[in-house]
């Protein structure tokens, strides 16, 4: 099922354009502090050879800062600069040539300072993108009866009014939370309320198997509206892993047509022979594959030979051996003593998925 994406106005940043229909970029942020400018570069790589669109990073001071252009230099993916407390080096940043500022409103509270900023950025024709986080509204201005949501949309309301009175259009938006729930009730507001593209996610989701569950619950059913034009996935861990989960969220969403899936039983008493060894060795060698592969490993012949053949290439296992299927049609039997993995692979050795194994 293809996903009907909202309809919001197109900001470019750098080569990448957000919003107006374009693919939903993946982006992440940098764990390192860019001060150790080897580093930094190196966790980029990884992160671009991870498939990372577009790379945030942390500004932290003015050490930091004199960083930026170098960084910017070598990165093959447009850079955004995320700024707080001090709003000289968000000038800074855009004197060094990123290609995005983020700025959260809650940190800098100077109205003099942010003028300043967004009139600069105007004059480069950087976009902004206005970062609110649930842990960092200013509560003190929240009415009585007024909800999180709402107020939370209205400080969003007054700093686009802000912008827009320096006539400045280049705007992102985004409000996280870390509970999904509220996240979701969040983002269907502001996407309700304005034609900008938004940047998506659930923030401190926190680690591992809680972590990712979290950032599903609070970012699917907004993917799945059409809501959401760029999405980081917010994990206490690698920026890598963070990449990766997001290219899945968006195929296991429809969102995104990019990349391998392997369908595979979570196997029961049933299994004829193991399977999670094919699975996670699978799983490894197409790692980098983009092209859209639906690939199916089925423990049995309950569900199997349906599953498999519905896959670009699948295997039902049987009693006495796996049967292998490619797009619909039964190829021939994989032999008991044959590496079910390795054969997978063989046939997938054409094209595109070749070059990358
Ligand atoms: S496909 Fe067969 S082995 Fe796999 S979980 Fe289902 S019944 Fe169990």
């Amino acid at each position: 099922m293809d996903v009907q994406r909202r309809k919001t106005k197109a900001v470019s940043v750098g080569n990448l354009v957000i919003g107006g229909g374009a693919p939903v970029v993946v982006q992440t942020m940098l764990k390192t502090n860019i001060i150790d400018l080897n580093a930094a570069l190196e966790e980029l790589r990884q992160d671009v050879a991870a498939g990372a669109q577009l790379i945030r990073f942390a500004v932290p001071d003015e050490r930091a800062a004199r960083n930026i252009g170098i960084l910017v230099r070598q990165s093959p993916v447009p850079l955004v600069a995320d700024i707080h407390f001090d709003p000289n080096l968000a000038l800074i940043a855009l004197e060094s040539g990123v290609s995005k500022l983020r700025l959260n409103p809650g940190t800098i509270k100077d109205k003099v300072a942010r003028r300043e900023i967004v009139l600069l950025a105007k004059e480069k024709n950087i976009p902004i993108r206005i970062g609110l986080n649930t842990g960092s509204l200013p509560l003190e201005r929240r009415r009585n009866s007024e909800s999180l949501v709402d107020f939370a949309v209205r400080v969003m309301t007054e700093e686009v009014d802000m912008l827009r009175e320096l006539s400045f259009e280049n705007i992102v938006l985004s409000i996280k939370s870390s509970d999904p729930v509220e996240n979701i009730a969040i983002n269907r507001k502001l996407a309700q309320c304005f034609d900008y593209p938004i940047h998506l996610g659930v923030t401190e989701a926190g680690q591992g198997t809680e972590g990712l569950i979290y950032s599903v619950t609070g970012m699917a059913p907004l993917l799945l509206e059409g809501i959401g034009d760029t999405i980081r996935v917010s994990l206490n861990g690698p920026s890598v892993d963070e990449v990766e989960a997001a290219y899945h969220l968006l195929r296991a969403c429809g969102v995104l047509k990019r990349g391998v899936h392997v369908v595979a039983c979570p196997t029961c008493g049933r299994l004829e022979r193991k399977t999670w060894d094919v699975v996670a060795n699978l799983r490894e060698r197409l790692k980098d594959v983009e092209e859209p592969l639906v690939i199916a490993v089925m423990g049995c012949m309950v569900n199997g030979p349906q599953e498999a053949s519905r896959a670009d290439i699948g295997v039902a296992l049987g009693k006495v051996g796996a049967v292998l299927f490619k797009k619909g049609q039964v190829v021939r039997v994989i032999k008991p003593n044959e590496d079910i993995a390795e054969v997978i692979l063989s046939e997938l050795k054409t094209g595109e998925v070749e070059k990358k194994l």
